[in-house]
């Protein structure tokens, strides 16, 4: 096993990797920017390296700093968290040469799966269903929309390295093909580095769905069912909850075994997901794989009684799996709290937190990294908790939620926190009866 492990990531995940290594007698070193300094993660773990200034580039980013930092610390592994480096394979090749373990997927799965329009072309050599659109990449806007025309429109192209929600716009009509190929190939540029584009037939008001595996080093993969992600603004997530309220047992069968295919298919090794599209018809649709613990992955923990975390350090550590596949026995739900305005587009509302009173309470778990006092720094994403709660049913699961945002209190900023509360009341929601679009006709005000 692992004697210590560097932790390349901030915020709640750098917590809660720290929390399941103290568990399992592991030391932990954590970095940080400058913009870091008073944060949790780096007052919780062993010992801290600072890796430079805020912007990420230059510290979370910065390869050389954090490979520095392991060897300085003597740390055996790097668990790289989501976001940042953790999918970056070119960071997991440069791990396995300083002979330091990624906990995480190797750069062949990752390259296999990280870049989306590959994803695309391995899994429908597995049989794994995907969304009809282009096979590859598109060489220019011309050429897509001779596509368009064969799979018919509504089209949505989508950058291969995006992530986020980045890159990505839906087209309606031809004349609008060009436009939207030119202004989405530049923000994938600006945001990834890659302006490549590929094209899939845009599925109208689908879930969001997605099945959680995990594989171990001798070629064993399970799944451990899914998480409905389809309450989403931008495309991108902002509550997920599971069992979905969509899934049949039937369903739930067939799409964890194409999502065990699509592990299989790469060997996969670590905690994974598979994300999927699913339409009213309960047609699914790969979509893509993340091969990185995800920000919902507590959802799945709570209701199969799972630390994920501990998993991905064990299958690093070479421990095989049992290979049998894990169902849900309770309900739970997660809102991410977001340091936004609702009531002002979103917009991002960082700055000082004066008060703060977090929920507890029977069923109640709260991941995040703020506190009394504590500076939100601008310069990274705006989420500052993550509320989730479990409950036999999933009306009570809500009921529980709406209790704990009730006791939530963060003075300083705006939150989202208004947004929950007033979606733990929708009447579509409270039936369950929601799709990638519920956002579109969702007011705060009513
Ligand atoms: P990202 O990696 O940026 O999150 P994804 O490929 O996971 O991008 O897609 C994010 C969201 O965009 C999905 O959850 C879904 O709401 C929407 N989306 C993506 N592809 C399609 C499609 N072919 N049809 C309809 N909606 C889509």
């Amino acid at each position: 096993m692992f004697k210590k492990i560097l932790i390349a990531n901030r915020g709640e995940i750098a917590l809660r990797i720290i929390r399941t290594c103290r568990e399992m007698g592991i030391k932990t070193v954590a970095v940080y920017s400058t913009a870091d300094k008073d944060s949790l993660h780096v007052k919780f773990a062993d010992e801290a390296v600072c890796i430079g200034p805020p912007p990420s580039k230059d510290s979370y980013l910065n390869i050389p700093n954090i490979i520095a930092a392991c060897e300085i610390t003597n740390a055996d592994a790097i668990h790289p968290g989501y976001g940042f480096l953790s999918e970056n394979s070119k960071f997991s090749r440069i791990c396995q040469k300083h002979n330091i373990k990624f906990i995480g997927a190797t750069p062949e799965q990752i390259d296999a799966m990280g870049d989306k329009s590959n994803a695309k072309d391995t899994m429908l050599k597995a049989e794994v269903p995907c969304v009809p659109g282009s096979a590859g990449l598109l060489a220019d806007a011309e050429q897509a929309k001779g596509i368009a025309i064969e799979i018919g429109y509504p089209v949505i192209i989508k950058a291969t390295a995006g992530g986020g929600g980045r890159g990505m716009r839906i087209v309606w009509k031809e004349e609008e093909l060009a436009g939207h190929y030119e202004s989405a190939s530049k923000e994938a540029e600006a945001a990834f580095g890659n302006g490549a584009m590929y094209m899939e037939k845009y599925i109208e008001e689908p879930r969001h769905i997605e099945i959680q595996i995990a594989g171990d080093q001798y070629g064993k993969v399970c799944h451990l069912s899914e998480r409905d992600c389809s309450i989403q603004r931008r495309h991108q997530k902002l509550m997920e909850e599971t069992p979905s309220p969509f899934m049949t047992p039937e369903l739930r069968e067939r799409m964890g075994e194409a999502a065990i295919k699509a592990g299989l298919a790469v060997a996969y090794e670590g905690v994974g997901t598979v994300e999927f599209l699913v339409d009213k018809y309960r047609n699914f649709y790969f979509m893509e794989m993340n091969t990185r613990i995800q920000v919902e992955h507590p959802i799945t923990e709570e209701v199969i009684d799972y630390d994920l975390i501990r998993e991905q350090i064990l299958i690093a550590a070479g421990v095989p799996i049992s290979g049998k596949n894990y169902y849900p026995q309770l309900h739970a739900i997660e809102c991410r709290i977001n340091a936004e305005d609702p009531f002002n587009g979103f917009r991002p509302s960082p700055g000082r937190i004066t008060t703060l009173h977090t929920p507890g309470g029977h069923g109640v778990r709260i991941d995040s990294h703020i506190y009394a006092g504590y500076t939100i720094p601008p310069n990274y994403d705006s989420m500052i908790a993550k509320v989730i709660t479990m409950a036999q049913t999933r009306e009570e699961a809500i009921m529980k939620m709406s209790r704990a945002l009730g006791e939530f209190v963060v003075e300083g900023v705006k939150t989202t926190i208004p947004f929950h509360l007033r979606l733990m009341k929708d009447e579509k929601f409270l039936k369950g009866d929601y799709t990638t679009k519920f956002m579109e006709s969702f007011d705060l005000k009513e």
